[in-house]
């Protein structure tokens, strides 16, 4: 089993974690993503305690926490009291878990710090700016056709992994449905540097309850490690995009909180 090779489509947050584990058991890896660099846009960052156990048993958790937040707490407030009116503590996990926290980590930093891990291995190769457009499943093997910067790549392997995302041309390739609703909502991320902890005594993550629209907030590092805040909003269906990204909305939906008018 040990010299069987897999392709990875995608080094999301699960294709590059599937391509490490993949190459430290010894698998030969190829692991093709589309972007010329892993997408850097505000996204997911909070890691539980069962998604910390999993990083943990490749070996990067050391260093998975250095790039970002360790939150032991986290709270829910009464947003128009500005009151808080519980806190949850994650040490009550003791125990259960080897990590009774969660970690505050961009979800770029840790694509992006497994693909450093991965050039320590010779048995697995990553193809940046490669994307992967047709496959055919013979008996026993798959063949893979991409285009990356050096032309068209073929490949050839005993397993291929869509983990190309919600859009995922692999799942569209062998006719399986996305079943399921979108539910009509949008949300508004904004970012800020306001110190959140400092002026209202936040916890890293916040969940504020308000019957004229409720607010998330979280920090992050951040990629300078300064320290960054994001606030969710429900943006309402009368809003436009234009309006919801517009500097009134930012100043009503942070500026009270924020201290500004
Ligand atoms: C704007 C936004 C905000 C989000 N915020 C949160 C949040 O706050 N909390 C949360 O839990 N989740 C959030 N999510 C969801 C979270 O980002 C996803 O669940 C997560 O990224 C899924 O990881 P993945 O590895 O499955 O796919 P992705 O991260 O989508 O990665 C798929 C990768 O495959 C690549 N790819 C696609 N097609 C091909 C191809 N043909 N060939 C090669 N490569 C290809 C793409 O370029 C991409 O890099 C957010 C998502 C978005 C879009």
């Amino acid at each position: 089993m040990a010299t069987e090779s897999i392709i990875v489509i995608g080094a999301g947050p699960v294709g590059s974690f599937t391509a490490l584990a993949a190459a430290q058991a010894g698998y030969k890896v190829h692991l093709l993503e589309a972007s010329n660099e892993v997408n850097t846009d505000p996204r997911a960052a909070t890691f539980h305690p069962s998604t910390l156990e999993m990083l943990d048993s490749l070996g990067i958790m050391d260093e998975f926490i250095a790039l970002g937040l360790v939150a032991r707490y986290f709270d829910y407030w009464d947003k128009p009291a500005r009151k808080r009116v519980a806190q949850m503590d994650h040490q009550v996990l003791e125990g259960e878990t080897r990590f009774p926290f969660v970690v505050q980590t961009e979800q770029h930093k840790l694509a992006n710090l497994i693909l450093e891990k991965l050039t320590n291995y010779p048995n697995a190769t990553v193809h940046m700016g490669t994307s992967a457009t047709a496959f055919i499943q013979h008996a026993d093997t798959v063949a893979l056709t991409a285009v990356g910067p050096e032309g068209t790549l073929d490949l050839k392997a005993d397993w291929l992994i869509g983990a190309d995302g919600g859009r995922s041309f692999v799942r569209k390739s062998l006719g399986i449905d996305f079943e399921g609703y979108t539910w009509p909502e949008r949300f508004l991320v904004l970012t800020s540097l306001h110190d959140f902890e400092a002026s209202l005594g936040c916890a890293y993550r916040g969940y504020f309850a308000d019957p004229g629209g409720w607010t998330n907030l979280f920090k992050v590092a951040g990629d300078d490690f300064k320290g960054r805040w994001r606030a969710v909003f429900p943006v309402p269906e009368a809003e436009t995009d234009e309006e919801a990204l517009s500097d009134d909305s930012v100043a009503r939906r942070l500026g009270p909180a924020a201290g500004r008018s």
